[in-house]
């Protein structure tokens, strides 16, 4: 069923606990975490806790929690001072867009240039 945890997902072991992670920010919908192999000097990803394969199917399936990832977006920059530099929030969609963990998430990455287009 859409949303439901499943087994072979590492961001869902990430949000059950079972494989750890350095966690920024947590609310009842999403988790906020480092990435293991970090892009840019602040580089967190942000997670919706149900799972849903990439952003467009989170979005499709639940706008709210969407929202909710979003917003946490922005609060970890606001955490990270990066409001005032900038940042970016990138969605990979696909194995040819970059997309390698099957539960979406939204990078936040930023504390030095970023160029445009990105690669
Ligand atoms: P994608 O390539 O799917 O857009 O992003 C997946 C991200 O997850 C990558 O940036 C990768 O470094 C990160 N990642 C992969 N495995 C782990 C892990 O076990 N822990 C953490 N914190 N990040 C991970
Ligand atoms: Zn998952």
């Amino acid at each position: 069923m859409a949303g439901e945890p499943q087994a072979d997902c590492l961001f869902c072991k990430i949000v059950s606990g079972e494989v750890p992670a350095t966690v920024v920010r947590e609310t009842d919908t999403t988790v906020a975490f480092r990435d293991i192999n970090p892009q840019a000097p602040t580089h967190v990803l942000v997670i919706p806790k149900a799972h849903h394969p990439d952003a467009a199917s989170l979005a499709a399936a639940d706008p709210q929690a969407t929202a909710d990832v979003l917003r946490e977006a922005g609060a970890v920059a606001a955490d990270e001072k990066l409001d005032e530099t900038g940042y970016r929030v990138v969605f990979n969609t696909g194995s040819g867009a970059g997309q390698t963990v099957f539960h979406a998430h939204a990078h936040v990455l930023g504390g030095r240039g970023l160029n445009w287009p990105p690669g």
